[in-house]
């Protein structure tokens, strides 16, 4: 058998020892998940429903826990790791509601009535990746599961532990056997069979765009339904008139949150000339402020290590071939660290200012118009997120609508809610995650005409 140890990444110290699914332990667990589908399918909407409030109830007893099994495999502060355990909750209790509104249509046609069904898919296979193993994995099986589908779910390989107990969860509160499966392992074994085997109907990606691609040409062997939701390179636009402290203020939690490993980390951060003195100034004063320390002992850290040796060997060798202009502290520990790290651009051209370096590093840019801000922001091939500070409503609006991202902020850095929808344009991704329709994703729409003659 084959066992990946998961680090702490914040100490490198080795937490425990993992089993890695093969090929075949993954077929048998998605056919047993295939054999459970009728019957959670037919499950009443709104005993459904009764089960997946049970779900969460139950996470809720856990959030504790969870975060703190968190903080040990991701390096994740403990306020996030809190966050994001109470983001599954509120996911399950949020989607809990849709198995009573999976609403279809009536259409009036000649010599009858044409109506619509939402029917689930069957298997939905849901792949996570490292830098938030629970939400990310919520924002998969919460609304699969309310559209009536079972779901098997692969962890990164780097970070189980927290998607294994909820998958224990989930059998504790009550979800039949098969219904929602946990199945740690490789991407090339586990992920690759999901894509493969065709009784998984659906493919949830979250990863970089490189592996999305490959899952998305495996999935077109069957044309298996896919949701890619990939890298990022966001764009924080701040304009002269805008409040100037807040926007400094924000701006290093707005792409240092996580250590910078985030798919909507605002990275490159273009200013108005007239403002760019003045905000380096306060942008040096933040970053230098932040708490940077040990999430495993400090319970007030805002910033953790990132999430393995060879990502902080990634993220470095972007330090390389550029000028530091100034960085954040950093513990003087055996984990994987790296301060937070600011850098100044004035050619669109180069590494850093183009790649995501899903790190704790920003570059920053100044510009003269709105025009060339927007033109900077979508010269890039991804379009995921973005925040705008200005105190002029026209022109944010403007601005808003030029700018090529799946989701924006005015004047706030924060970037998803689970109430509204998710997903990016151009090479972050298709499709969308989160917001009402969520579960639709999940459907089938059937069309049923009825003769009225
Ligand atoms: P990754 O693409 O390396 O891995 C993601 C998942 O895919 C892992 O579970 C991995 O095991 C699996 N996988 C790898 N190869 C596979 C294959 N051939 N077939 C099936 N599955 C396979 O990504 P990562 O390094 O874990 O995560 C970082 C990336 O994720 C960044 O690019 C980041 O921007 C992106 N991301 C995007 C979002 C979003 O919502 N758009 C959110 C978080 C992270």
């Amino acid at each position: 058998m084959t066992t990946h140890t998961v680090l702490n990444p914040a100490t490198a110290q080795p937490v425990t020892e993992v089993p890695l699914a093969s090929a075949e332990e993954t077929d048998v667990l998605i056919e047993r998940a295939a054999e459970a589908f009728p019957a959670w399918r037919d499950v009443a909407p709104g005993e459904r429903a009764r089960l997946l409030r049970a779900f969460a109830a139950v996470v809720d007893a856990h959030v504790e826990e969870l975060a703190e099994l968190e903080v040990r495999n991701a390096g994740h502060t403990l306020g996030n790791a809190r966050w994001e355990a109470g983001n599954v909750r509120d996911c399950l209790n949020y989607y809990s509601a849709s198995p009573e509104r999976l609403f279809g249509r009536q259409i009036p046609v000649p010599g009858g009535v044409d109506i619509t069904f939402r029917e689930p898919l069957g298997v939905v296979g849901v792949i996570v990746p490292w830098n938030f193993p629970m939400p990310i994995a919520g924002w998969g099986f919460a609304p699969a599961l309310a559209a009536g589908n079972t779901v098997v779910l692969k962890p990164a390989e780097l970070t189980p532990l927290t998607a294994i107990r909820i998958g224990e969860l989930a059998v504790e509160a009550g979800l039949p056997e098969g219904v929602f499966t946990v199945i740690p392992g490789k991407g090339s074994v586990v992920g690759q069979r999901f894509v493969e085997h065709p009784a998984v109907r659906k493919i949830c990606f979250t990863g970089s765009t490189e592996v999305g691609k490959q899952i998305m040409a495996g999935c077109a062997e069957q044309v298996k339904r896919v949701t890619l939701e990939l890298g990022g390179k966001s764009a924080n636009i701040v304009f002269a008139d805008a409040d100037i402290a807040r926007a400094a203020a924000t701006a290093p939690y707005a792409v240092f949150d996580n250590a910078g490993q985030d798919c909507c980390a605002r990275s490159r951060i273009l200013v108005e000339r007239s403002a760019y003195d003045e905000f380096l100034g306060r942008l040096e004063s933040a970053v230098k402020g932040m708490r940077v320390t040990d999430p495993g002992s400090d319970p007030d850290s805002e910033m953790g290590p990132l999430i393995s040796a060879q990502q902080k060997a990634t993220v470095t060798g972007y330090l390389d071939d550029v000028e530091v202009a100034f960085s954040g502290p950093a513990p003087d520990l055996d984990g994987f660290w790296v301060p937070p790290t600011v850098v100044l651009s004035d050619d669109p051209a180069e590494r850093i200012w183009r790649a995501e370096v899903f790190g704790p590093v920003v570059a920053v840019m100044p510009f003269d118009d709105e025009a060339e801000a927007v033109r900077l922001a979508n010269d890039t091939e991804y379009g995921l997120s973005g925040s705008i500070f200005t105190r002029d409503v026209g022109k944010a609006l403007r601005v808003a609508r030029g700018v090529e991202t799946g989701n924006l902020s005015v004047n706030s850095h924060a970037a998803v809610r689970y109430w509204t929808p998710f997903g990016g344009f151009k090479q972050s991704g298709l499709g969308r995650e989160l917001g009402p329709d969520a579960p639709n994703a999940f459907t089938e729409e059937k069309n049923v005409f009825i003769a009225s003659d």
